[in-house]
């Protein structure tokens, strides 16, 4: 996705080979892993896993958990943001000089003492395209899935607009007004002051971790990451880590609708929320055997933590970032400061040349290759390419050969390099290559000259290729 947001930087360059490449976000486990979790680990994962959490292997112990007890951890988180809620509503409460009463009915089923109720968290920056309204689009609909009395549940709402940010305040101001329709009193709470504490309370002690940014402007998101490790469960559009980290079992997605009408697209995405939540979410909650928790809802809690804890950890990250970034820009300024910088004088002065070169390099084919051959006949390609005022070692020229992307297969191509035999005429030079296919069916392949040195960081930076 970077690599085609940026594609107009290289724009001869085809996206997947540009330079621009990317590392996945992850999160640091000791901060927002909830400490009620570590004595289950220490006993399923064994002492030192913190050490091991980019070990895929390391996380399979939570199967091994006991559900009574990871429920009870479960449980216990979601009382936990039950009490700071109530103290929060309370203040809230307090401040708009509202009845005790009214505040009893508010707090109603976020009960500390029996936090049996499903909750669903939305907490972040009210930036209008993360669509912190999404779930009003059809009010009669959310009342038939949250006000079924053997089935409640709360949608817990907070965050912050920037004060000059208009159309994030609305949101605010949205989700007060539905809060307070008597049919969502107690189903709907709004918490102000959004702050780290509240925040780490939410992604812990919620059930359910709600994003419906607008596809694709969800950079990365990291909420959903610090909910799924402490076995919150994601609900997502597949936008962000999100696209990445669903796997079809750990958790549940709505898929973005592309619909140049953006109303009709949050119409249908909409649509696509209150299916899941009313076919797939509520019921598996509330499908409860006789000691009193889903054992669907907690294999898919434990599948969420195991698939995603061990990749979108701030460990892999930071080894990420060092492998394919940071190691290979320090080689490179190794190899530039030597003599005084000599190298990087001479890279900047062929850079100036190619680019006032570039435009006058031409390639075309001279050879007579026929189109079909027998299995074991030799090939032969020649072209002319022309080079303008620059040398034969600035460019390089491939024949790039192999099987077309077939059913399911991806393309097996081979890059091979091919040889300047001479100069033609004028600024024109034959390169050729010879090659016997060791593949049979249909084969396609293509030419390509492009800029070469080899002090580039990346083979393709100067954004200039030629193709035939
Ligand atoms: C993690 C975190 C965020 C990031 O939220 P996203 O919506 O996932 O980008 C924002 N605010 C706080 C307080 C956080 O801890």
């Amino acid at each position: 996705m970077s690599s085609r947001i940026c594609a107009n930087l290289w724009s001869q360059i085809d996206p997947p080979d540009n330079p621009m490449g990317h590392v996945t976000n992850g999160v640091h486990v000791p901060t927002f892993l909830s400490p009620h979790w570590y004595d289950l680990f220490d006993r399923h994962l064994g002492y030192g896993w913190e050490q091991r959490l980019t070990e895929p292997g390391c996380w399979d112990g939570i199967y091994a958990i006991p559900d009574q007890q990871f429920w009870a951890v479960r449980q216990g988180l979601k009382s936990q943001l039950f009490h700071l809620l109530r103290d929060r509503l309370a203040e809230q409460h307090a401040r708009n000089h509202g009845s005790a009463a009214h505040l009893d009915r508010v707090l109603r089923l976020a009960d500390p003492d029996n936090p049996r109720a499903l909750t669903i968290g939305f907490a972040r920056r009210f930036a209008t395209y993360k669509r912190a309204t999404l779930l009003f689009d059809n009010l009669q609909w959310l009342r038939d899935i949250v006000c079924n009395a053997q089935r409640p549940v709360i949608f817990v709402f907070a965050g912050k607009a920037h004060p000059a940010d208009q159309p994030g305040q609305e949101l605010i101001r949205r989700i007060a007004e539905v809060a307070k329709m008597p049919e969502f009193e107690s189903r709907i709470l709004l918490v102000e002051g959004y702050d780290l504490r509240l925040a780490r309370r939410m992604v812990s002690g919620v059930d359910v971790w709600l994003n419906n940014p607008i596809h694709p402007l969800e950079a990365s998101g990291t909420s959903g990451i610090k909910a799924a490790m402490n076995g919150v469960i994601n609900l997502s559009v597949l936008d962000g880590w999100w696209g990445e980290g669903y796997d079809g079992e750990n958790g549940w997605a709505i898929k973005p609708v592309t619909d140049p009408d953006p109303a009709r697209r949050d119409r249908e995405e909409a649509r696509a929320l209150y299916e899941i939540l009313q076919d797939s979410v509520v019921p598996l909650y509330y499908d409860v055997a006789p000691h009193g928790l889903s054992p669907g809802w907690v294999a898919k809690a434990k599948r969420s933590m195991v698939s995603l804890l061990p990749r979108f950890n701030t460990e892999r990250m930071l080894g990420e970032y060092i492998e394919r970034y940071y190691r290979p820009a320090a080689g490179q300024w190794h190899r530039h400061a030597q003599a005084g910088f000599a190298p990087t004088r001479d890279l900047a002065r062929w850079k100036k040349r190619v680019r006032e070169h570039w435009s006058g390099v031409r390639v075309r084919r001279i050879d007579h290759s026929p189109a079909r051959i027998r299995f074991g006949e030799s090939l032969r390609f020649e072209l002319a390419v022309g080079i303008d005022g620059l040398e034969p070692a600035d460019l390089r020229v491939e024949l790039l050969f192999g099987c077309p992307a077939g059913a399911g297969a991806a393309p097996a191509q081979q890059h091979l390099e091919m040889h300047r035999e001479r100069r033609i005429e004028g600024d024109e030079q034959l390169y050729s290559i010879e090659l016997q296919p060791d593949m049979c069916g249909r084969i396609g392949y293509r030419f390509r000259v492009y800029p070469h040195h080899p002090l580039l960081t990346h083979p393709y930076e100067m954004g200039m290729m030629l193709w035939l």
